[in-house]
C-alpha cells in the first residue's frame, strides 16, 4: 500500500488534532473538523488500482468505498473495517425520464441499491470503522431515518450498542421497522429533526458516546465515494452536472470535498457542476443562496420528503464552499413537484423514495429555467429506495383526492371472470 498518514483539522481555526481522536470537533473553537490525507499518489496508478479492485473476489476492497480506501481512510487495516458490503450501485439511463426532465443525457446513479437502502451506507462504514478503532463504548445519532437504520445495522455488525433519536412521528415506516429489526436503542423524540440532534449532541458530550451524524468527518470521507465511483463509471469523465437532494447537506458537503479532491489529484480534468436541490417546506440553503450565502437562515421545516424535512442545516459552511467551488446552483422543488418525479421514476422500474426524487423534479426544472442547457450531461442521485416509504406510495397512488396525473390506483373486485373482463374492458379504452 502507498504510505499515507491522515489528521483531522478544524475548518473554522486550522487546529490538527490526531486522526485517532474521537471527540468530534475542534478543540480550540468547537468548529467542525475535516479529514486530511497527507499523500502522494498518481492519479493513473490510483486509477489501475481502482479497476483491479473491482474484479476481485472477497475481501474488504470488494466494497464501493473500500475500493478507494487510499482516499477515504487509508490507516485502517483490512481487520478493522466494518463493512456489509456498500457501494457498487447502478448508473442508469432511462428513456422515460429523460423525456420528462427535457435532459437526453441524463443518468441515474441509485444509492437506494447500499444494503440497508440508502446513501447513508456509504459514511456509515467509515463512521463504525473509526468508533471500533478508536474503542467506543456506543455509537448514537440523530435521524430522519435512513441514518438510524443504517447505524442499527452497521454498529450490529460491529458488535457496539446503538442509540438513535427519531422525531416522533416523522419517520418513514420501512425506516423505523429497519432500525428497530437491527437492533438499536430507539427513542421516539416529541420534536423534529433539529431537536433529536441537538440532545444527540448533549447526550454525547453527557454520556461519552460517539456521535456519528453527518457533522462526523468519517462519514464524509465515505459519502465522498459516490462521486468517485460516478466518475469511474463514466470512465473519469466527469459529466455536466451532478444533481442531488440537500436537507441536512452532508451530502453537498461531501460531493464538493470529493470533486476538489479527485480535481487536485489529477482523476478528473474538470469540475462538474452541483445542483442541490431541497424541498420548498425546508428550503433554507436554497434561500440563502438566492441571496447569495449572504445569511445562515433556518425555518420550521415542512415536507411529505421526510429525509430532507430539515430547518437548521448542520453542514452549511461546508455545503456553501461545495457549491462555490463547483460553480453550482441550489433551488428547491414543491412536494407536488417532488411527487411527480417519484411517481414517474417509480414507473420506470427505477424507484426511490420521495427525498430521492427531489434531484430528478430539481433537474427538470433548471432544465426548463434553462440554467441545465441542451446536450448537457447530467447525473441526478437517487439517496434512498423505494421500499423506505410504502406510506407515501399507498397515500399517492391510492387516496390522494382529486387522482393525481400519474396515480394507478387498485381495483378492488369480486372474485369472478365477469368482474376482471369489465375491469380490463374500462381500462383498454
Ligand atoms: C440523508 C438523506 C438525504 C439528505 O442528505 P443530507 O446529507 O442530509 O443533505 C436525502 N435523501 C435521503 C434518502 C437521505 O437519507
Ligand atoms: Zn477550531
Amino acid at each position: 500500500m502507498i504510505e499515507q498518514r491522515s489528521v483531522q483539522v478544524c475548518e473554522d481555526c486550522g487546529t490538527r488534532i490526531p486522526e485517532t481522536d474521537s471527540r468530534g470537533d475542534c478543540p480550540a473553537c468547537g468548529g467542525l473538523l475535516e479529514i486530511v490525507h497527507e499523500s502522494s499518489s498518481d492519479p493513473s496508478s490510483l486509477k489501475e488500482l481502482f479497476a483491479e479492485r473491482r474484479a476481485q473476489i472477497g475481501g474488504v476492497e470488494q466494497s464501493g468505498v473500500w475500493r478507494y480506501r487510499e482516499l477515504v481512510l487509508p490507516t485502517a487495516a483490512d481487520v478493522d473495517v466494518v463493512s456489509h458490503p456498500e457501494g457498487n450501485t447502478p448508473l442508469m439511463q432511462r428513456q422515460r425520464l429523460s423525456e420528462w426532465t427535457g435532459v437526453d443525457d441524463l443518468w441515474i446513479k441509485h444509492e437506494g441499491h447500499n444494503p440497508t437502502g440508502s446513501f447513508k451506507d456509504r459514511g456509515m462504514t467509515v463512521a463504525i470503522t473509526q468508533a471500533r478503532r478508536t474503542g467506543a463504548s456506543a455509537v448514537a445519532c440523530a435521524s430522519t431515518g435512513n441514518t438510524s437504520a443504517s447505524l442499527a445495522a452497521y454498529a450490529a455488525h460491529a458488535g457496539i450498542p446503538a442509540l438513535v433519536f427519531v422525531p416522533a412521528g416523522r419517520v418513514a415506516l420501512g425506516k423505523i421497522a429497519q432500525t428497530i429489526a437491527y437492533g438499536a436503542r430507539t427513542l421516539v423524540v416529541r420534536g423534529n429533526f433539529d431537536v433529536c440532534l441537538s440532545l444527540a449532541v448533549e447526550a454525547r458530550n453527557a454520556l461519552g458516546v460517539q456521535l456519528l451524524n453527518s457533522v462526523n468527518p468519517f462519514r464524509l470521507e465515505g459519502q465522498k465515494t459516490i462521486v468517485f465511483e460516478v466518475v469511474e463509471q463514466l470512465d473519469w469523465a466527469p459529466p455536466d452536472w451532478i444533481a442531488l437532494p440537500a436537507g441536512n447537506l452532508g451530502n453537498t458537503a461531501a460531493f464538493g470535498k470529493a470533486l476538489r479532491e479527485a480535481r487536485s489529484l489529477g482523476l478528473i480534468s474538470r469540475m462538474p457542476r452541483m445542483a442541490a436541490i431541497q424541498a420548498a417546506g425546508a428550503a433554507p440553503f436554497a434561500r440563502s443562496f438566492a441571496g447569495g450565502f449572504a445569511e445562515r437562515l433556518h425555518v420550521e421545516p415542512e415536507t411529505i420528503a421526510t429525509a430532507i424535512r430539515i430547518g437548521a442545516p448542520a453542514s452549511w459552511n461546508r455545503a456553501v464552499r461545495s457549491i462555490r467551488e463547483t460553480n453550482g446552483v441550489v433551488a428547491s422543488v414543491t412536494d407536488d413537484e417532488i411527487l411527480e418525479a417519484k411517481a414517474v421514476i417509480d414507473a420506470s422500474g427505477i424507484g426511490c423514495e420521495p427525498a430521492s426524487a427531489a434531484s430528478v423534479a430539481g433537474v427538470a426544472k433548471l432544465r426548463r429555467a434553462g440554467t441545465i442547457r441542451e446536450g448537457e450531461s447530467v447525473v441526478a442521485v437517487l439517496t434512498g429506495h423505494l421500499l423506505k416509504d410504502p406510506g407515501a406510495v399507498v397515500s399517492y397512488h391510492q387516496d390522494t383526492e382529486p387522482r393525481p396525473a400519474h396515480a394507478n390506483r387498485p381495483i378492488e373486485i369480486d372474485a369472478t371472470l365477469a368482474e376482471v373482463e369489465r375491469v380490463l374492458s374500462r381500462q383498454s379504452q
